[in-house]
């Protein structure tokens, strides 16, 4: 395992960000921006736009500042916030395909962005196509056509947590000229440049680690300059923006994210490696393990690892898993991640995968390791695992 490789630049970055360009005074951080009128000081200028901000809905100060921070991080040509990561993703497809486009699709996708494909751009008359995420550069070039326009990559998996050969992909869509869009919440710009790596648009749920307290939704699309414009242009003609409280918590909790990521990644090593030696536990899926079928592509291409991975435990009946999990102390039982606070969550992917290449026998359980003493974790997970067993 190398160790987090989190250079002082990017640390220097997520606090410097987006803080040039304004000045508030001398305060350190610009003021929530509420509202929706600009007054304009003549009639020229309100006809004119001059104004650097003129509705509310196109944006503020605080918004404003939040999209400079993570296209300097980022490195891209713009940034477009949006009211949360599902809605980022939507506003990534549906701003660049249109009827008769041919979507690629990685199987392992967040699942509510299959559902939107499955749906909503079915019904637009863009099609989407499922590829495994093993998929090889030769096997994908077989499955490109002419009407194939972009493809859409994740890794790790959501849930599963496969590891892809993105490199190989990506250069196989810029042979057939395809827009690469790329879902870049597990890893942060901190763990994956994507596009150094040659993404064209990346996507976050800012919901995740960027606010990182539990407490906002927002999603982020970061464009190259030669998709940035139809993404503006969709995300102005539909009315798309965030509410100021949310693009300022967002810009906060940013500031810290690198030495948040530096604790979550650690305490999850430890927590995963010590799991996957537990009797009750059948296998621990994380990239970051050197026993991970993911482990190369991960070290290879990444640079850090988020601090979620999924445990498949030994074959035992619902009753059990709910034993482990409802008498957890420490750990919550709920939806999405990113805050300060552990996680669990049971699922099951073997409804909707149309390649399950992880084919669980026992329960999966997705954890999320949060800011909490690592030593204190571990008990609340040891004494988790002893009511398992003794449910069994
Ligand atoms: C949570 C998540 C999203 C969606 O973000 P929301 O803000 O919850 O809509 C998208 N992609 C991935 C990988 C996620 O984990």
């Amino acid at each position: 395992m190398k160790p987090a490789a989190i250079t002082q630049g990017f640390d220097t970055r997520v606090v410097q960000g987006g803080r040039a360009s304004t000045d508030h005074y001398g305060f350190v951080n610009p003021p929530v921006f509420r509202g929706s009128t600009v007054l304009a000081p003549s009639v020229e200028d309100l006809l004119n736009y001059r104004q650097p901000f003129v509705y509310g809905r196109l944006g503020s100060p605080t918004t404003a500042a939040l999209q400079d921070a993570v296209r300097e991080l980022d490195g891209s040509a713009g940034v477009l916030l949006c009211s949360s990561g599902l809605a980022a993703i939507a506003l990534a497809l549906q701003a660049t395909l249109g009827p008769g486009d041919r979507l690629l699709m990685s199987d392992v996708a967040y699942r509510p962005a299959r559902r939107l494909c499955e749906g909503i751009l079915h019904k637009t008359g863009v099609v989407t196509e499922w590829f495994d995420h093993r998929t090889d550069a030769a096997t994908l070039r077989e499955m490109i056509c002419p009407s194939t326009r972009a493809i859409y990559l994740e890794a790790p998996g959501s849930q599963t947590m496969e590891m892809s050969d993105l490199p190989a992909l990506i250069a196989v869509a810029h042979e057939f000229d395809l827009i690469v869009i790329l879902d870049n919440t597990w890893a942060t710009p901190l763990f994956f440049d994507a596009f150094a790596h040659g993404a064209d648009i990346v996507i976050q749920a800012a919901t995740k680690y960027l606010a990182g307290h539990s407490d906002v939704m927002l999603g982020i699309v970061s464009a190259s300059s030669r998709f940035l414009p139809a993404l503006q242009q969709f995300h102005r003609d539909t009315g798309v923006c965030v509410s100021p409280d949310d693009a300022w918590l967002t810009l906060r909790g940013l500031r810290t994210l690198a030495v948040r990521l530096r604790q979550h990644q650690e305490s999850a090593l430890h927590l995963a490696r010590w799991l996957a030696q537990k009797d009750e536990v059948q296998a621990v899926w994380y990239p970051a393990l050197e026993s991970d079928e993911g482990y190369a592509l991960w070290q290879r291409d990444f640079s850090g690892a988020a601090s979620l991975f999924t445990v498949i435990l030994q074959p035992a009946s619902s009753d059990a898993v709910a034993h482990f999990l409802e008498g957890l102390e420490l750990f919550g039982l709920g939806y999405s991640w990113g805050g300060f606070e552990s996680l669990a969550l049971p699922f099951d992917c073997s409804e909707y995968r149309h390649f399950p290449a992880r084919k669980p026998v026992g329960p999966c359980i997705r954890f999320y390791i949060g800011l909490e003493n690592v030593a204190d974790l571990q008990r609340d997970l040891e004494q988790g695992l002893q009511r398992f067993k003794a449910a069994r």
